[in-house]
């Protein structure tokens, strides 16, 4: 308990107190036995004396996942908030097997709401379901910034900054086995790294203790086949560390 905490106990029992010799005065005025006072309410009082601190509304620190959407959803730390029509805060499982996370919303989100429901989304339930994962039995689904950049473009640096304070809260209460970036600016907004996606995947890296694997984004695999193969040995890398058996081989 907080010293001002204390002191407002203390406060409101010596009101407490003040009550009851009032109750003693009063038996020993009128000649009778002693009633004492059910427990009274003094908040107010205690409150007009010693206000409570004021819990910080728009601190991300404690808050629970639903408190967490809610700060997302009136953000307005940075530009991005300003083409906005809803910020995507991500979905799936919680506690989740694998995170996946890429990077921004797209119109389709931005329009609805929801992470990865376009083409690139498609593409990646696609890949979840190639090792026997989706986003309503063991997947959770989030991006780096929460509301779409204008154009599709990368998010700048400062967005980023403003925002990866919520991501960094979801892994927390989603208590991933296993991270997927997803892209280059998924790997460099999360790792303290530089490298383009081709050097980077392959290998493991740890946040906050976590496993992470880097893989090309979805909409890159897209426009370019060829990374298509590497991904899928990104993705048998998930499984392998989860242990699920892949469809089809024993
Ligand atoms: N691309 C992303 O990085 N995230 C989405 O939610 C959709 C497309
Ligand atoms: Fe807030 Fe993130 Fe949206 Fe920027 S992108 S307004 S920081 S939720």
């Amino acid at each position: 308990m907080s010293e001002r905490e204390e002191k407002r106990e203390q406060l409101a029992s010596a009101l407490m107190d003040f009550v009851y010799l009032c109750d003693e005065a009063e038996a020993v005025i009128a000649d009778k036995d002693v009633t004492y006072t059910e427990r009274a309410d003094f908040s107010s009082v205690v409150d007009a004396v010693l206000p409570p601190l004021p819990v910080d509304k728009d601190s991300i620190q404690g808050t629970n996942l639903k408190q967490l959407e809610s700060l997302v959803s009136r953000c307005s730390k940075c530009g991005l908030s300003e083409g906005r029509i809803h910020p995507v805060f991500g979905e799936g499982v919680v506690p989740a097997r694998l995170m996946v996370i890429g990077e921004g919303p797209g119109a389709e989100e931005d329009a609805s709401g929801r992470a990865f429901v376009g083409r690139a989304g498609k593409y990646l339930d696609k890949w979840l379901s190639s090792i026997s994962m989706d986003r309503n039995t063991n997947v959770y689904i989030a991006n780096i910034v929460k509301c779409r950049p204008p154009e599709n473009r990368n998010p700048q640096s400062d967005e980023v900054q403003a925002c990866i304070g919520y991501l960094k809260r979801q892994i927390q209460l989603i208590k991933p086995e296993i991270i997927l970036l997803m892209g280059a600016v998924a790997a460099h907004s999360l790792l303290d790294v530089t490298d383009g996606v081709g050097k980077l995947r392959g290998r493991f890296y740890r946040y906050e203790g976590i496993p992470v694997l880097v893989t090309y984004h979805p909409a890159g695999v897209l426009r370019n086949p060829d990374y298509r193969r590497p991904v899928w040995e990104d993705l048998k890398k998930v499984a392998a560390y989860l242990n699920i058996q892949l469809p089809g081989r024993s």
